[in-house]
């Protein structure tokens, strides 16, 4: 038997139960012994019953005073009652309808208990304990994530056999240097008391090595797909344009604007290639600073990629950048996944020969037909949708092309250098002047005769509003009126006068793109949406944003939406409708209404939702961590930088023989990562 086995050839896991196990996602001897206990039982240090603590199980050390007696009850069951005491305090204890249970508590013996206890009037309670021997060693007992039909004993009985069949034989992927330089247990110990510890102490040995090893593993394949070569770039501009677009803008940049374009343009002079972030809330001019670079690049020879998360996005892009290059001889081309392969041929060909200067496009820039004659600079936008390993086939296009990444969302710095590695970081900490503060009321649902006597006020004024649905099509059992249903009910009713567009996710492309078209010409007064229209769009004349169930969104998420409004002369406002009863609901919304500040919104989302959700790894592109936590154990994640980056210096390429098995862990973390590693 070895790690790859399948877990069928343990004793006692037939077919049926290897499909239980399937359930949880084991399936080999390895996913049983990764199978980590959700939390434990405390059997290890009994407390009083008198100290007890309410509403949480607990063990007890007791003497039975008074064995089971059975009494039966009016509906058949048969309970039994006996008295236990640890010493100073009497309990009672209850076994329902199992003789089998109740004849293991004999009078004038001690055991463990485990269970709530309840505190009665004069009396302790315990229901259905658990119960073991006072004999037996004290420990730990592990609870698994279960399954009907799959209980946590069940799963340690397989996992023991497991431990007992591979203890000694089991490869520790982490070398000794990196062990003893970080005090961290070999890999046996580790996984026996993450099962089976007999104390807190031998828990946080075994749980502090597994976290530091899959911290490492995760940044060691991070460093992997990252990497780069620290040489010159194949790009150095020469000439400086600079200036000359600033001048050429409808606008004149805010001095945020113009110092981001000027250290990326000095980062791009240096010889080696650019690693930057530009940080910028929800409507601080990203774009324009994009352009500028493109604009610097395209002058000095050079093609660009602009890869946009959406086609919406991508579209709108390339509208701005065409809009803001008309006149220059520089070409755009749009590269979505919908374009036809008569138009997708023609443009891989113009960028192959470079007689366009700049693609904008989807993940279709990605694909193995795109080819760059002199591809000089990646720009992503609203990147944290895109994985690494997106992101760096796009930068293989080119030789060590510069790299640009624009976010809305700010990235606490621990987080950002694991995705990133060290890059530069320029802030846009400055609006754009004009910009309006966005008045935000969070309302209950009786209020949508006037949201709507609003709605036309200002269709009447000229302006135009969005008004959001978190789901396109209803699930079954779901109340929730989907944003088609939505449109319908409104341009039947209530806005009957309006000229009504509806937008969603899974409408085709070129359909998508004619209603935001219609919407940005004026053609349309009000936009029904789902969140396809969260990251980027820009409409400035549009000044209210509506959005219903408001509380089915993320705060992240409601910033971006309500950033759609607020971007041209018009007073700006955006409703939020919730009828959400909780607390934290009400809350969020609260929050909503009292900051416009997205740095403040992002900690008091973290704040709301505790830390395990944090950004969702998977937006990132991170593989899915079995035990460690990149918020709660920083303290590890910073150990584990450090050796990583140790570890890389001396083994760049996981080659030697000391990072054999390193090599196959990393490449097993992130064997379900997009793009993958190799
Ligand atoms: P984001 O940072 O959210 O991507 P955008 O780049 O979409 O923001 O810019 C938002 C709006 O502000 C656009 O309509 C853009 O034309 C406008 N804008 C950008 N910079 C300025 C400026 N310096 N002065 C006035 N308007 C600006
Ligand atoms: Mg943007």
């Amino acid at each position: 038997m070895d790690l790859d086995s399948v877990i069928g050839q343990l004793k006692g896991i037939g077919e049926k139960r290897a499909q239980l196990f399937a359930k949880l996602g084991v399936f080999t001897i390895y996913d049983l012994l990764h199978l980590y206990p959700r939390t434990y039982e405390d059997w290890s240090s009994p407390c009083a019953i008198r100290d007890a603590p309410r509403e949480e199980p607990c063990c007890v050390r007791v003497t039975v005073t008074q064995e089971m007696q059975a009494t039966p009850t009016r509906s058949g069951l048969v309970l039994y009652k006996g008295a236990v005491t640890d010493g100073h305090t009497p309990m009672e204890v209850t076994i329902f309808n199992s003789s089998y249970q109740a004849q293991k508590l004999r009078a004038g013996e001690e055991y463990y208990l485990y269970g709530k206890i309840e505190m009665g009037i004069g009396m302790a309670r315990m229901s259905a304990p658990e119960i073991a021997p006072a004999a037996q060693e004290p420990a730990l007992r592990p609870v698994y994530p279960q399954t009907k039909g799959l209980n946590s004993a069940a799963i340690a009985r397989a996992v023991r056999q497991a431990l007992l069949a591979l203890r000694e034989t089991y490869p520790d992927c982490l070398p000794d240097r990196l062990r003893q330089k970080y005090q961290l247990c070999a890999i046996g110990y580790a996984l026996e008391k993450i099962h089976f510890p007999a104390s807190q102490e031998e828990l946080e040995i075994a749980r502090r090595r597994l976290i530091f090893e899959e911290l490492l593993l995760l940044q060691l394949g991070m460093i992997r797909l990252r990497h780069r070569s620290r040489e010159a770039s194949g790009v150095c501009l020469t000439h400086n344009y600079t200036e000359e677009f600033l001048r050429s803008l409808p606008f004149s940049p805010t001095g945020a604007q113009v110092r981001a374009v000027r250290e990326a343009c000095a980062d791009m002079r240096t010889g080696l290639p650019m690693n930057r972030l530009l940080q910028g809330d929800v409507g601080s001019g990203k774009t324009a600073v994009a352009a500028a670079l493109v604009y610097e690049l395209a002058r000095n020879g050079l093609q660009c990629a602009v890869m946009a998360p959406t086609e919406i996005l991508a579209e709108q892009h390339y509208r701005t950048f065409t809009a803001l290059l008309d006149g220059t001889g520089i070409r755009v081309e749009l590269l979505t996944g919908s374009l036809r392969a008569k138009a997708k041929r023609e443009v891989h060909a113009r960028l192959e020969d470079g007689s366009c200067q700049v693609a904008v496009g989807t993940h279709a820039l990605i694909s193995e037909s795109v080819r760059f004659r002199d591809l000089g600079l990646v720009i992503t936008d609203e990147q944290h949708r895109f994985g690494v390993a997106q992101r760096m086939a796009l930068a293989h296009k080119g030789v060590n092309p510069h790299l640009y990444v624009m976010s809305a969302t700010p990235i606490p710095r621990t987080l950002s250098l694991i995705i990133y590695g060290d890059l530069d970081v320029s802030v846009l900490d400055e609006r754009p002047p004009g910009r309006r503060d966005i008045a935000t009321y969070a309302v209950p649902g009786a209020l949508h005769p006037r949201i709507y006597n609003l709605l036309r006020k200002t269709v009447r004024e000229g302006g135009q509003a969005y008004i959001v649905c978190p789901l396109a099509e209803q699930s079954d059992g779901s109340t929730l009126l989907s944003a088609a249903e939505y449109a319908k009910k409104l341009q039947d009713g209530p806005l009957r006068d309006c000229r009504i567009g509806l937008l969603y996710g899974r409408m085709r492309s070129a359909e998508k793109d004619r209603v935001m078209r219609a919407f940005a010409a004026g053609e349309l007064d009000i936009l029904v949406s789902t969140t396809v229209i969260e990251v980027g769009v820009d409409v400035p004349n549009a000044c209210v944003m509506v959005i219903e169930n408001a509380d089915h969104f993320g705060l992240p998420q409601l910033h971006q939406l309500r950033g759609r409004v607020g971007r041209g002369e018009r007073e700006s406002m955006c409703i939020l409708v919730s009828d959400a009863g909780g607390e934290t609901a009400k809350r969020r919304l609260h929050v909503m209404c009292e900051t416009a500040d997205g740095f403040k919104i992002a900690q008091e989302d973290l704040k709301l939702r505790g830390p395990g959700d944090f950004f969702g790894a998977r937006q990132h592109g991170l593989p899915n961590l079995r035990i460690a936590d990149m918020m709660r154990d920083m303290d590890i994640l910073k150990q584990a930088r450090e050796a990583a980056l140790l570890w890389s210096q001396y083994d760049p390429d996981l080659r030697r023989t000391s990072s054999r098995e390193l090599r196959r862990e990393v490449l097993r973390l992130f064997a379900n990562v997009e793009g993958g590693l190799n």
